[in-house]
């Protein structure tokens, strides 16, 4: 061999371990991100991201034959069956979708099939699901999975007003396929209320949808007003179809909402056509599509041309491109929410987006703006992720503008603002923010914290509309004039709540430390604040030093009292509850700051993300009841407690055999409290 040649060889085989390295790569970047959609319903990458990964991957599949895997993500169907339910195994597998990204493709589909007639649908973006009636009673529903295997939640499904329990048809038993979808008004109207009440939102209508159908309690499904749209006859016995729309509106009579508007088409120019109308109306309709499904109408032939270990070949999905538009950034507006986060908006030169003008987008918090560099005057490129929700793509020009800086103060009533440890937000924190009054002040009077009988949300509107009260501390200077002039208050009422009020002055201190509604402060830290200090005054004075002797108490917990009370207002709050007589010292009769000893001598490990409570909060509680809480698992762990998206935490549990449990569990543990 000459030396050419030689060199020629081991170029080969230096570029075949590079395609067979990247093939790895993109293996594990897909199944990380599949993970993330399909089982924990929280994807951190767009899905045209996505899409674009797999194309690579099945382009280099298909070039090099031999770097082919059984295994490989381009011949699974995505997802799996999660243990929190029964599992269901499917007579018929429930297959993906060939994705397709170009008219050319539908074409050269369509060619293969010359003289077939084909069905045109919307392919809705939700989550599929299996519905089984028996004698026309709805036994089971379960969701795809991994298209083998799916997750029994009949009860969930329940739920959903438009998917009939009984339907009217002489079939013995019939199998019944859909997406189950959130509309976009409700999808708008669940993350307002997340986001204003501190939890998770969601990314888009899509998962959304998905993590409400696969909830352990189904009261919680229905109340996210879930719909549904059918669009295949999985199998049915004692009733015949020869063609998929025949099926379609056999479905449509026995009450389903089935693919809304499908077209039945003879050749691609037509598909083309019905796709071209689907794409003109994605932006106006009240739920998400993310393509167009071109199907053989031919049930014969489709029992013909077969499938792959993945997909139907008689069925193709066109995907829409993300619309990108270029735009100026005129201004960035700070404004604060109920919770006291800043929250930067990008104000741009309108562009028409997905249907709609658009001008504004939420630029989230300065992370975000850092990492993309967006400086007020820049042109920036816009889309609508999920085809709802504006945002910026990237920077596609700087004009001069300088780097951004969120402001140190609060624009509503400028005092400091913070940054937790563990969080991307700037807070502001002042107890009398106008922008979180009501909401303090809720949380103030509330049954847990100072437990104000007759002080709820419609009074306290009503008090603060009235400029009565622009601080906590101004309830105890209410009269029962005050009070009796306040819309549908008797005089009775007035006096009662006035007592209440008198009544709570002399509350055990942890009511009023919980009350002044300090971030990461729960009841039981709450306790152990005023068990530990004694007073609200040795508080106030307590260093980081002094908090991180507290046994479970975590450092962004401590962080947060300091912040706190380093604010003039937080202190000007507590000196004028003070002067009106509100107790301000640990009693003996508050009892131990232990709640109860019900976790004694246990030790409990915290991974993952919790359903309503921090981290922090949680090992607060397992301290107050007895308990230990330890950073790493060991044998020695007696639990570990799992939220969403556990890390390695889980898997050396699970290894060990260290029982794993979910925040539910543990408030069994301590009888529900
Ligand atoms: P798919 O969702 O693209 O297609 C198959 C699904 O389409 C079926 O499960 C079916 O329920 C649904 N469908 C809706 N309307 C239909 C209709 N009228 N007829 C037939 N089927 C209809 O395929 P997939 O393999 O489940 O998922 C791939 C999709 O998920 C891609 O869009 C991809 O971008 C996205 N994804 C995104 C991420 C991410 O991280 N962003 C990760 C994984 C997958």
């Amino acid at each position: 061999m000459c030396a050419t040649e030689n060199r020629e060889n081991i170029k080969d085989t230096q570029d075949m371990e590079n395609v067979a390295a990247r093939v790895r790569e993109l293996r594990k970047l897909i199944e990380y991100h599949s993970n993330a959609y399909y089982n924990a319903d929280s994807p951190e990458i767009e899905d045209d991201e996505y899409d674009a990964l797999m194309r690579e991957l099945r382009g280099l599949e298909e070039k090099y034959p031999r770097l082919r895997d059984d295994n490989s993500p381009t011949v699974k169907v995505g997802g799996a069956a999660s243990s929190k339910f029964d599992s269901v195994t499917h007579e018929v597998p429930m297959q993906s979708l060939q994705d397709v990204f170009s008219l050319e493709e539908v074409e050269e589909f369509c060619a293969k099939f010359p003289n077939a007639e084909f069905v045109v649908e919307k392919k809705i973006d939700g989550l599929s699901v299996s519905l089984e009636y028996t004698d026309g009673i709805l036994t089971r529903g379960s969701t795809r999975g991994d298209g083998r295997v799916g997750e029994d939640i009949t009860e969930n499904l329940l739920t959903i007003a438009s998917i009939p329990h009984r339907i009217n048809t002489s079939a013995k038993f019939i199998e019944v396929r859909g997406e189950v979808y959130m509309p976009r008004k409700t999808f708008a109207a669940l993350n307002e209320y997340q986001e204003e009440n501190g939890l998770k939102t969601f990314k888009n209508p899509r998962n959304a949808a998905a993590g409400s159908l696969r909830q352990k309690d189904a009261a919680i499904t229905a109340s996210r007003s879930l719909d549904i749209f059918v669009f295949n006859v999985q199998q049915a016995r004692g009733v015949e179809f020869t063609t998929h729309s025949q099926a379609l509106e056999f479905l449509a009579k026995c009450g389903f909402r089935v693919s809304p508007e499908f077209a039945v088409v003879k050749n691609y120019s037509e598909a083309a056509q019905a796709i071209g109308k689907i794409g003109s109306q994605r932006g106006e309709l009240e739920y998400d599509i993310d393509g167009a499904v071109v199907k053989i109408n031919d049930l014969n032939l489709r029992e013909e041309v077969g499938v792959t270990s993945k997909f139907p070949k008689w069925a193709v999905a066109f995907k829409y491109p993300p619309e990108q538009k270029e735009t100026t950034l005129r201004d960035i507006e700070v404004t604060v929410g109920r919770t006291g986060v800043l929250t930067p908006t990008g104000v741009f030169d309108p562009v028409m987006l997905a249907g709609t003008s658009v001008g504004r987008a939420s630029l989230h918090n300065q992370d975000y703006i850092t990492q993309k560099d967006i400086r007020i005057g820049d042109m920036v490129v816009l889309r609508k992720a999920g085809e709802i929700i504006p945002e910026v793509v990237s920077v596609a020009k700087h004009c001069g503008g300088e780097p951004y800086v969120l402001p140190e103060f609060c624009p509503s009533c400028g005092d400091k603002v913070f940054r937790l440890k563990d969080e991307a937000a700037l807070r502001c924190v002042n107890p009398e923010c106008p922008a979180q009054l009501l909401r303090n002040i809720i949380h103030f009077a509330s049954r847990d914290a100072m437990d104000i009988e007759g002080m709820g949300p419609a009074v306290i509107e009503q008090l603060i509309a009235r400029g009565m009260v622009n601080s906590p501390a101004d309830i105890y200077k209410l009269t029962p004039e005050d009070v009796a002039s306040l819309d549908r208050m008797g005089k009775k009422s007035a006096q009662n709540l006035v007592n209440s009020v008198e009544k709570s002055k002399s509350n055990a201190l942890y009511r009023l430390i919980f009350a002044l509604g300090i971030r990461h402060i729960g009841e039981a830290a709450s306790r152990q604040l005023s068990e530990q200090f004694g007073s609200m005054q040795a508080l106030m004075n307590a260093s980081p030093e002094d908090f991180a002797a507290i046994e479970g108490f975590g450092e962004v917990m401590a962080q947060s009292v300091c912040d706190y009370f380093s604010t003039v207002h937080a202190r000007e709050l507590t000196a004028r509850l003070a002067e009106y007589g509100v107790n301000m010292e640990a009693r003996s009769d508050e009892g131990s700051a232990a709640d109860s000893q019900a976790l004694s001598g246990l030790t409990f490990v915290i991974t993952g993300t919790l359903d309503g409570m921090t981290r922090d909060e949680a090992k607060a509680l397992i301290v107050a009841n007895g308990g230990k809480a330890s950073s790493s698992v060991s044998k020695k762990t007696s639990y570990l407690l799992a939220g969403e998206n556990g890390g390695s935490k889980l898997t050396k549990a699970e290894e060990l055999g260290v029982k794993i449990i979910s925040l539910d569990e543990l408030r069994e543990m301590l009888g529900n409290s």
